[in-house]
């Protein structure tokens, strides 16, 4: 099945539902593939107190919702499926999803935003979801009462170990130099919860545990400092070190930088190819925020508006 919109929104994080509601609201009928995960990074975590308009504290998942909400009662058309190839050498522009329906549009929003960034050990893999994490929201619940770990030193690797103290009842931030990226305020937090302890210029080098039942039941840590390899038991291990672009179907069709964040025009969301704009996480490795992309969904929207209104297609 083929088809065409004027715009096409591919990802459904706050940029990209910032965009349809906007796009929406100029008559555009945008349509949005909403990928595997909607709603985006936001989903998997808890307590969101910095986007503004809210007086009370609000839950990542509840204001995906309410922007989902929003982008569909202005009129885009959601779709549930994921785009597995795009060209963007000719026009219209076409995208293939799963379902192996085809797309095609006459601007195309990029705002498929970032994922979670693995250590890329053989052990990590192995213990992936009997053990290991990268999500706390989505499996805190299973280390009530139980010590674990929590990889990285930037503000998600605090937030998450902040969480786990709601059902741990140890939790170790491992990082690997001696003082963490996150913001004061969190650190504030972290280094006064009584049951969270930091455990400095350490990396894990190995994740052990059984095989039947597959769980873990420790890690090796190797100092940073003399290579040092120390051995401590855990029974899980959450890593938080950060995220990349998912931007591997773009490869080859708009400019990337040597991280794979495409790039944009300054002050803008123009790509290297005209009529295709890039918001949010996708672009953006300097704010990473909700608020940063939803900002970033609105002037693609308003860009892609521009765009078609000097063209006949
Ligand atoms: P991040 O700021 O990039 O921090 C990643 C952390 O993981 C760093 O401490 C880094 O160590 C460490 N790391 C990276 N690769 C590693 C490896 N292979 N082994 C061990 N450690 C490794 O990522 P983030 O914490 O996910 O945050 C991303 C962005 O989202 C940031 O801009 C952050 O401010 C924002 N954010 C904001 C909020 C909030 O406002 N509430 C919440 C979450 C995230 P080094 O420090 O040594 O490089």
């Amino acid at each position: 099945m083929a088809k065409h919109s004027k715009v096409l929104i591919i990802g459904s994080g706050p940029a990209g539902y910032t965009a349809a509601i906007y796009t929406a609201r100029a008559m555009l009928e945008p349509i949005m593939v909403q990928g595997t995960q909607p709603g985006g990074q936001l989903t998997i975590t808890t307590d969101v107190e910095n986007y503004p308009g809210f007086g009370d504290v609000i839950q990542g998942p509840w204001l995906m919702e309410q922007m989902q909400q929003q982008a569909k009662s202005v009129g885009t058309d959601i779709i549930t499926d994921m785009i597995k190839s795009v060209d963007f050498s000719k026009r219209p522009f076409t995208a293939v999803g799963d379902s192996g329906d085809t797309y095609t549009a006459d601007s195309i929003i990029i705002s498929t935003g970032a994922q979670a960034r693995w250590l890329g050990i053989d052990s990590e893999m192995k213990f992936s979801g009997f053990g290991v994490s990268a999500c706390a929201t989505c499996d805190g619940f299973f280390f009530k009462d139980k010590e674990v770990i929590v990889v990285g030193g930037g503000n998600s690797a605090v937030e998450e170990a902040l969480y786990l103290t709601g059902m741990a009842s140890k939790v170790y931030l491992v990082h690997r130099r001696d003082t963490l990226r996150a913001e004061k305020i969190l650190q504030d937090r972290l280094f006064a919860h009584a049951k969270i302890e930091c455990i400095w210029n350490s990396q894990i080098e190995e994740i052990v545990g059984d095989d039947n039942p597959k769980n873990v039941t420790g890690v090796k840590l190797k100092s940073t400092v003399d290579g040092a390899i120390t051995e401590m038991k855990i029974d899980g291990v959450f890593v938080a070190i950060g995220h990349d672009p998912a931007t591997g179907i773009f490869k080859g069709q708009v400019e990337m930088d040597n991280e794979n964040y495409i790039i944009t025009k300054p002050d803008s969301t123009v790509t290297s190819v005209e009529g295709v704009y890039a918001a949010g996480d996708v672009k953006d490795k300097t704010y990473r925020q909700a608020v940063t992309a939803a900002g970033m969904g609105c002037m693609a929207a308003l860009e892609a508006e521009k765009y078609l209104a000097g063209k006949k297609f």
